[in-house]
């Protein structure tokens, strides 16, 4: 998750990426991801654009059934790395790193953008049938036997 400026050559050309980072998602989501993938870097005079699409996968768990799954999203990267310190900033949405030469460290960069790549829903399976509302079963591993109890004509008629 390293560019090396010194090393780039000037022009296209690829920068693999494999690496963990900790997107600090507590339980809730993700919390280490591995991302991979390959980076085209565009070395330009007085900066660095470094953008492409990378593959992240972690594991999260099911908003439906609280299960742990093996969790995978593209990671959108656009940032640019500017060497010229008196450069004009980019638009907003670009992440932007300030560095002359040498060795830049891209994982925090790449951090923040997965963490904004994270999938707002994370459920396990598309046909997941989630937890009981009555008795919390996960549904997945079989009926739970509720659904077969007659309604309860009582409940009828009252306030939600
Ligand atoms: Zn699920
Ligand atoms: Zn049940």
């Amino acid at each position: 998750m390293k560019l090396d400026l010194d090393r780039t050559p000037v022009g296209q050309s690829d920068l693999p990426i494999d690496g963990r980072l900790n997107l600090d998602f507590g339980t809730e989501g993700p919390g280490e991801v591995r991302v991979s993938g390959a980076l085209r870097v565009d070395n330009l005079e007085g900066r660095c654009v470094v953008r492409g699409e990378l593959a992240a996968i972690g594991r999260a768990s099911c908003d439906r059934c609280l299960g742990e799954f093996e969790l995978a999203f593209p990671v959108p990267v656009e940032l640019v790395v500017l060497r010229d310190c008196e450069a004009e900033d980019t638009d907003a949405d670009t992440l932007v790193v300030h560095q002359r030469s040498g060795v830049v460290d891209l994982a925090e960069a790449l951090r923040e953008a997965a963490i904004l790549a994270v999938p707002q829903s994370r459920i396990c399976r598309d046909d997941c049938r989630g937890l009981c509302a009555r008795c919390g079963a996960d549904l997945n591993a079989g009926d739970c036997g509720c659904e077969a109890e007659p309604f309860d004509p009582r409940w009828e008629g009252l306030p939600d």
